[in-house]
């Protein structure tokens, strides 16, 4: 068996060869090895067991075809979250962390003591809606997604993170028109990549398309959100997107046709692009 060593080595040069991120290769063998740097330095000589080996080469093999790292570990953080992910959902950004961020302030600043109802639509796997509950437990939060195989990735989320939220299959509002639920908050990060955009293989290849595209301009599911809205927000509600940093503009003008009366501003994110969209409802 080789050593960590020239296993490592080996699956470095397997990476920078396959114009793949070479610095995956330790952060693979690290996790499999259940090690951190320090106890990997100190076995770095001995031989890998057979088994471990053979998983190792298997995750360098997947990686080498550009799939996310997060895939083949299984797993990303998000707000302070271990998050199972698997190729069913999309791998929540860090960008969404800041929509999370921003919602949490925003019912801190409207909802204080008021156990208000919130629901995240297009939850993927659940990262919005549990982290949310998570800091704010007096959220009462529902999830809906399309994709039922998701949905089983958000529910193992919830039930790891011993986050009570409500999940529910279905288009969009639907679930929650069907059984009269009454929002104070919606939250979604919907699909909003322009169907004919180009994206790095790592993401068209691997991430779930149902999870990306937005029809021919991206706006589709703001379009279709924003028209139901109204069956299923309070009189004092708010709403809350992420959106592509290209979309403020167009946004804000369909915001504007469904919404007229509503302020509503739009967010940068840590990179200084347009990312979010607030819409405040008589609050
Ligand atoms: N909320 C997760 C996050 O931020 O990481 C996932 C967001 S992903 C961009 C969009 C999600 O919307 C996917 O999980 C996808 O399955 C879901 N979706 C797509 N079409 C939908 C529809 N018609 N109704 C409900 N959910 C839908
Ligand atoms: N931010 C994701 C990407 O660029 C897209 C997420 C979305 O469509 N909501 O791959």
């Amino acid at each position: 068996m080789p050593t960590y060593r020239e296993a490592l080595r080996q699956a470095q040069q397997q990476l920078t060869q396959a114009d793949a991120y070479e610095q995956h290769a330790q952060l693979l063998m690290l996790e499999l090895a259940n090690q951190n740097l320090s106890d990997l330095y100190l076995c770095y000589d001995e031989p890998m067991p057979q088994e471990l080996y053979d998983t190792y080469c298997q995750g360098v093999k997947r990686l080498a075809k550009q799939e996310p790292l997060q895939y083949v570990l299984g797993y990303q953080w998000f707000y302070g979250n271990k998050m199972t992910v698997t190729p069913e959902v999309l791998i929540p950004r860090y960008e969404t962390e800041e929509l999370v961020a921003n919602v949490l302030v925003d019912v801190d600043a409207y909802f204080e003591g008021k156990n208000p109802v919130l629901a995240d639509i297009g939850t993927g796997s659940g990262a919005i809606a549990i982290s949310l509950k998570r800091e704010e437990p007096s959220l009462q939060v529902y999830a809906t997604d399309i994709s039922e195989t998701a949905l089983k990735v958000a529910q193992k989320n919830a039930d790891d993170l011993n986050a009570e939220v409500t999940f529910y299959r279905g288009d969009l509002l639907q679930p929650l028109i069907d059984r009269g639920i009454q929002l104070d908050i919606l939250v979604s990060n919907p699909p909003y990549i322009p169907q004919k955009q180009t994206l790095e293989s790592s993401v068209k290849d691997y991430e779930p398309h149902v999870a990306l595209f937005g029809g021919n301009d991206g706006l589709y599911f703001y379009r279709r959100i924003f028209e139901d809205a109204h069956k299923v927000i309070k009189e004092h509600s708010f709403l809350a997107f992420e959106i592509g940093y290209d979309e403020k503009d167009a946004l804000l003008a369909l915001a504007k046709e469904y919404f007229p009366q509503d302020r509503m501003t739009v967010l940068q994110d840590l990179n200084g692009k347009d990312r979010m969209l607030f819409i405040y409802h008589n609050v």
